[in-house]
């Protein structure tokens, strides 16, 4: 589905973003069957595990530098079509190394493919490096570590992806601190699988500016008030949350609530074929569900561009952009 307002996506997973066809086709060239992952033009999962599993076989496909750039060109190519103009991608050198592939090799095949689709297309890009919670604290500081030597330019920022029913937030508190102190941008997933004590402990311990999801933090009227007060943007996934039963409907979804509570909102797609759907048609269930306006549309892709982890230069030449558009 196509919605023509100019889109910014904070929250997307590069592994998560691959179409079906080209996991297909991946499973070709390196002969692995894929078949129970797949369902028709969908991948099969009925669970938060069982999702984590087809994401895992279906990551397990891209095993070389050209692998990779062509993922990150046909995903950002796909959204610029539908009006993206930037993009942060989630990036995670440990399914790099379980695909066989070095962190550094994964980052510079991926670069290539942002720096093609912005030639093509004029979407920028920047990359995200996320530890994931239910390999443990280790790991996740594994990937801090890594995040922290910035061997890319385009490594900006630093998460935490996986299972939140994993571990406690505290342990994960070094690996954030890794991060910050190497100037890195802070996100982490928190109050999608689990409700606001999450979030308020991802607040409190690892000192986001962003939160990936955050939606459950309306279950409790004090975190929100926190939220908005303290300026810590949403990521907020809508597709991925209805997909996932987080909310029944999108008529329930917090999204509206959030944002009229003083909240800094934004849209993304998380792993878009995986729910069924694509940047632009969050973009479209958000407006069609809340009654929003182009304009209010147009202020969410704003959000994002101000919360971006990129330089202001880029910013200020986005927000310009949209203002005279
Ligand atoms: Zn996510």
């Amino acid at each position: 589905m196509t919605y023509s307002i100019p889109k910014a996506e904070l929250h997307c997973h590069i592994e998560g973003a691959v179409p079906v066809e080209l996991a297909q086709k991946q499973a070709a060239k390196y002969g692995v069957n894929i078949n129970p992952v797949i369902n028709g033009t969908h991948y099969k999962w009925h669970d938060f595990t069982s999702f984590i599993t087809a994401y895992d076989t279906v990551a397990n496909l891209f095993k070389s530098e050209e692998d990779y750039q062509h993922l990150a060109y046909e995903y950002l190519a796909s959204i610029a079509k539908d009006g993206a103009v930037y993009s942060e991608i989630f990036v995670s050198p440990d399914h790099a190394m379980e695909a066989g592939i070095s962190p550094q090799a994964y980052f510079v095949g991926l670069a290539a493919g942002i720096d093609k689709a912005e030639a093509e297309f004029g979407i920028i890009c920047r990359m995200i490096i996320v530890g994931v919670r239910h390999l443990g604290s280790e790991k996740v500081e594994e990937a801090a570590r890594i995040a922290a030597n910035r061997t890319h330019p385009y490594i900006t920022g630093f998460g935490m992806a996986g299972d939140e029913r994993s571990g406690q937030v505290k342990d994960f508190a070094r690996a954030f601190d890794i991060a910050r102190d190497a100037g890195l941008g802070i996100t982490v997933h928190a109050g999608e699988l689990v409700g606001a004590q999450s979030v308020k402990n991802a607040v409190d311990y690892l000192k986001p500016s962003r939160i990936g999801h955050g939606v459950r933090a309306i279950e409790d009227a004090d975190l929100v008030k926190q939220l908005a007060d303290a300026q810590i943007v949403l990521e907020v996934c809508p597709c991925s949350n209805i997909a996932l039963s987080v909310f029944e409907t999108m008529a329930q979804h917090p999204f509206k609530q959030l944002t009229d509570a003083g909240i800094i909102t934004t849209i993304s797609s998380d792993d878009p074929p995986f729910f069924a759907t694509d940047l632009a048609n969050d973009y479209a269930q958000i407006a069609q569900t809340f009654g929003y306006s182009d304009a209010d549309m147009k202020q969410f892709t704003k959000n994002a561009i101000n919360a971006a982890f990129v330089d202001n230069e880029i910013k200020t030449k986005i927000l310009t952009q949209l203002d005279t558009e």
